[in-house]
């Protein structure tokens, strides 16, 4: 428990105590701070920490609702860090947050399944090694061929795969015409609710890929995001570039997020993106080994770029990138397929752009869908339990216009994580594209979730916060 003069005294330190930021597409502004903070049991608790702490004027929220969500671009927002038990207890089976992960000592079951993925990638692969020096992406040395060998995503945008040897192509767009689909990097971040409020709303659902170490440090908001009915998929452990991990590396920063988005929300994807799209055949091997699905995008709206170290991009620029992709609708850009567009939940800027941006794109484009519907993906998880709906259901329950949140408003309020997915029955509809898992012999990971029941019980006062 806390007191106020313990939250004042918290806030004091706010900065001070080795922050680990880290860089982000471009540079997180939303950082780590106090990590021995405040214990928080449930949401409850922490919102009366907020409270408490608002009350004593040093939590500035510059977003509050819908109309200064999309107007506010103060990145300033702050966030009060908290120990969340089932999070700190599990700790020791986590590599450290924000740093590259390796297998855990004594995790046999991760050293077991990495085995069997790395036998694959040694036979299938031999001769990509890891790429460029550290792991910030310095590629100066990668002595790399133009020919292109690896179809390294980051040379020249290779997205093919190599299909003739087992190696799925990527997903970079959806199959269905006209339509937006809709995700969000980087979450979860602290300062999400009025952004995630929005979404409600406005019975609007994403894809949300989420960076392993910000569920560790962020786990009451990353369970919003299931409870919501957002997609959840995976957006590695540390956020580094891919394709210069080894291996084990590599595995580890993919199999610790999943591991951590099942033990705090109780569901395993079988998504994830690359930051920074970097990622080769080797890697995509190693991502299919753990039947996870590569999205990367079509369009880049360039959010994450906007005002960070060295970028020369403005928000001017951004709100350009989100009109070219808008404008592709009237020019009949998108008459078979739509955009797969890269938008962050990173800062308050990459939020409130988007909320500026959402009504030309309601407007222009026919749909608005997560992922998981856009590719009729019924069943996200490994978890059957937990069902989502398919493209025809999805844009059914939202078609018209917020008068849908019903569908949304209530998957939070009513508190059944597993029904927040919406209701899913469903037919695949005619003319989309039916993406089905990866067919890969290795396990899925049997650990029980922790604290995944929790989720039901803490939806309704999330959106307190
Ligand atoms: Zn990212």
């Amino acid at each position: 428990m806390y007191s106020l003069a313990t939250a004042l005294t918290i806030a004091l330190t706010v900065g001070i105590d080795g922050a680990l930021g880290h860089k982000g597409c471009g540079g997180h502004e939303v950082m780590r701070r106090n990590p021995g903070g405040p214990v928080v049991h449930n949401i409850e608790e922490l919102r009366n920490l907020e409270n408490a702490a608002r009350n004593g004027g040093w939590i500035r929220r510059q977003v509050t609702d819908e109309a200064s969500a999309a107007q506010s671009t103060d990145p300033s927002t702050e966030c009060t860090a908290y120990s969340y038990a089932p999070v700190t207890n599990m700790k020791s089976s986590f590599p450290t947050i924000w740093q590259t992960a390796t297998l855990v000592a004594g995790d046999t079951e991760a050293a077991s399944l990495f085995a069997t993925i790395n036998a694959t990638v040694n036979s299938e692969v031999p001769n990509i090694k890891p790429k460029g020096n550290g792991h910030a992406g310095d590629f100066s040395n990668s002595g790399y061929t133009a020919a292109d060998p690896d179809c390294w995503w980051t040379w020249k945008q290779c997205t093919k795969g190599d299909p003739g040897n087992g190696i799925n192509a990527d997903f970079t767009t959806v199959p269905e015409a006209n339509t937006w689909g809709l995700g969000f990097d980087d979450g979860p971040n602290c300062s999400h609710n009025a952004f995630y409020d929005y979404l409600r709303d406005n019975g609007q659902k994403a894809t949300m890929f989420y960076i392993g170490s910000n569920v560790m440090d962020w786990p009451l908001q990353a369970q919003r995001g299931l409870a919501d009915g957002h997609h959840i998929c995976v957006h590695t452990w540390s956020h580094q570039y891919m394709t210069s991990f080894s291996n084990e590396e590599a595995f580890a920063e993919l199999y610790y997020t999943r591991k951590a988005i099942k033990e705090v929300l109780g569901v395993t994807p079988t998504c994830w993106r690359p930051p920074f799209g970097d990622v080769d055949n080797r890697i995509r091997l190693i991502a299919q080994g753990l039947n996870m699905t590569n999205y990367v995008w079509s369009d880049d709206s360039e959010d994450w770029r906007a005002g960070a170290t060295g970028s020369n991009v403005t928000q001017a620029d951004v709100t350009a990138n989100y009109q070219s992709v808008v404008s592709g609708v009237a020019n009949g850009s998108y008459a078979s397929h739509g955009p797969m567009v890269l938008t962050h939940e990173l800062t308050n800027f990459t939020m409130s752009e988007f909320v500026s941006q959402y009504p030309s794109i309601k407007a222009a484009f026919k749909y608005v869908v997560p992922l998981a519907s856009a590719f009729n993906i019924t069943q996200p998880y490994v978890e059957t339990n937990y069902t989502y709906p398919d493209f025809l259901t999805y844009t059914n329950q939202s078609s018209g216009s917020s008068a849908s949140t019903s569908a949304s408003g209530s998957s939070a309020s009513s508190g059944s994580a597993s029904a927040s997915g919406s209701s899913a029955s469903s037919k695949a509809s005619s003319g989309s594209t039916s993406n089905t898992a990866k067919s890969s012999a290795v396990s899925t990971m049997a650990s029980g979730g922790i604290v995944g029941g929790l989720v039901s019980v803490l939806a309704g006062a999330l959106l307190l916060l």
